[in-house]
Order: structure tokens, then C-alpha cells, then sequence
């Protein structure tokens, strides 16, 4: 049931990381690297591992280090002013465990770099270069920083040789605009340690369906809401889209 449960799962009450666990004691995975299915302690995590309804097994790589420039109070990754410096074999041994893993989807995020002077673009654009030299035909999601807005830093992503190019808005309208969005997914904020920001409030799962049929009313190509949708969620499903990759 969506009822109590799910809220008390949101709310920091009954712990997520037990419920991944379970799930991913199963699999077998014999790379190394910043996986964020297993370090948000992603609820999903069976669904998109295992492929779900489609097949197409997805996950969530993180590059450019496990330590963040920025401190926001809602996410649980480590933070420091001044990070090591981005490992260079990481574009290589990424893509290589990736292309070992079988994934057929993957998402690249990483963490804030704003201590490097182009944000860690080019080692995202290399990340995806490595892949497909690896294996052409894995699909390859890029979610990726704002570089406090440094379109340069953007397009050396964009012109990587990606297929979907995917940014998080955690704020305001006043303080960030977005244009030319295809895809909108909305998800519910989950307090990942009693030292984080607290849960205001619980949305409820039919609250989430009326924003996703307004998201339809708008236009967006395919609208994704609900209290555990990630943008990493079915991320596969832009695939049934008429987009061109
Ligand atoms: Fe977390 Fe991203 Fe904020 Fe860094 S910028 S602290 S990774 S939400
Ligand atoms: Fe990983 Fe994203 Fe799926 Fe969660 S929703 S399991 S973070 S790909």
C-alpha cells in the first residue's frame, strides 16, 4: 500500500538502507567505483538494476571524486573547500567497469567541482567518450552541475557525444531558469540522516499524479511524479520517446 508506509519511509522513519540491502545482496558486481544507486541508498534500485517492465538495466555512476564543493543541507556526499584532484585514470576505469557491468543505460553525475576552473566538464566529456568507445551502444545520460552557469563548461558536455543531457533543479524559479526541457520528473525530498534537513512536509502519492498530469498539460514529452521518482528513475524510458539521439 502508498499509505503510511511509504510516508514513514520518507520521513526518515523506517530506514532505506535496510530495504537496499536486501535488494542488492543478490547481484554480483566485481567493479569498483561511486555507484549513487547504492550510496543514496536509492529505493529503486531493484527496478532499475533488474531492468523492470522494459528490460533495459540501468544505474547511476558518480565521477569526479565522492567529495562535493558545495554543502547543501539535503544531500548526505562528504564536502570539502579543496577535494583532491580528480583521479585521471577515472574516465578509463569507469568505463570499463560499466561496459564489464552489462548496463545498457547509464546515468554520469557527479559531484560539484568548483575548485576546478572548468567545473569537471572535460573529465565528464571524457568519461563519455570512454564508454562508447567501449560499447557503442550503451546509452549515456550526463546529470551534471550547474558550472554556476558556465555555458562553455556545457557545451564541452554536450558535445561529448551523449544522448540525454539531464540537470536537477532544487530551487526556485527566481533563482535558476531551465529552457528547451523535454523530460520532467518529480520526486519526493528524503532526509538522509537525522543531521540533515528534516522532511517539511509528506506529499501524497495522488498530490504527485495531479502534478504529473499538469506536467502532461504542459507539454513535456513524458512526465515522470511520484514520491520515489529520481531523475536517474526510468531513465530509460526517454528511449521510448521520438527523440533523436
Ligand atoms: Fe550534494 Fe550536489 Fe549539493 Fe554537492 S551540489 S552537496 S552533490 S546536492
Ligand atoms: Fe539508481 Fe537512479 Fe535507479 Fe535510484 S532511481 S536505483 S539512483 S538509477
Amino acid at each position: 500500500s502508498n499509505g503510511p508506509d511509504l510516508e514513514d519511509f520518507v520521513t526518515g522513519q523506517v530506514d532505506a538502507k535496510n530495504v537496499v540491502e536486501t535488494k542488492t545482496k543478490k547481484r554480483e558486481r566485481n567493479v569498483k567505483f561511486n555507484c549513487v544507486c547504492e550510496e543514496a541508498k536509492c529505493p529503486n534500485i531493484g527496478e532499475c538494476w533488474g531492468g523492470g517492465e522494459t528490460g533495459v538495466a540501468t544505474a547511476t555512476i558518480m565521477v569526479l571524486g565522492d567529495t562535493c564543493t558545495r554543502g547543501c543541507r539535503f544531500c548526505s556526499v562528504k564536502t570539502a573547500r579543496n577535494p583532491p584532484p580528480p583521479d585521471v585514470d577515472e574516465p578509463k576505469n569507469t568505463a570499463k567497469a560499466i561496459t564489464d557491468w552489462g548496463l545498457d543505460y547509464v546515468v554520469l553525475t557527479s559531484v560539484d567541482r568548483d575548485d576546478l576552473p572548468d567545473g569537471g566538464a572535460a573529465h565528464i566529456a571524457e568519461t563519455v567518450r570512454e564508454i562508447k568507445i567501449g560499447k557503442s551502444s550503451i546509452l549515456v545520460e550526463c546529470l551534471t552541475p550547474d558550472f554556476r552557469g558556465d555555458v562553455k563548461a556545457v557545451e564541452t558536455v554536450v558535445d561529448s557525444g551523449l544522448d540525454v543531457y539531464a540537470h536537477n533543479v532544487e530551487t526556485v524559479e527566481e533563482l535558476q531558469q531551465k529552457i528547451g526541457v523535454d523530460c520532467l520528473t518529480l520526486g519526493q525530498y528524503m532526509q538522509p540522516t537525522k543531521r540533515h534537513l528534516k522532511v517539511k512536509e509528506y506529499i501524497h502519492p495522488d498530490k504527485f499524479k495531479y502534478w504529473e498530469d499538469v506536467g502532461k498539460e504542459l507539454g513535456f514529452l513524458y512526465t515522470a511524479s511520484g514520491p520515489l521518482v529520481r531523475s536517474s528513475y526510468k531513465a530509460e524510458s526517454h528511449l521510448n520517446l521520438n527523440i533523436n539521439f
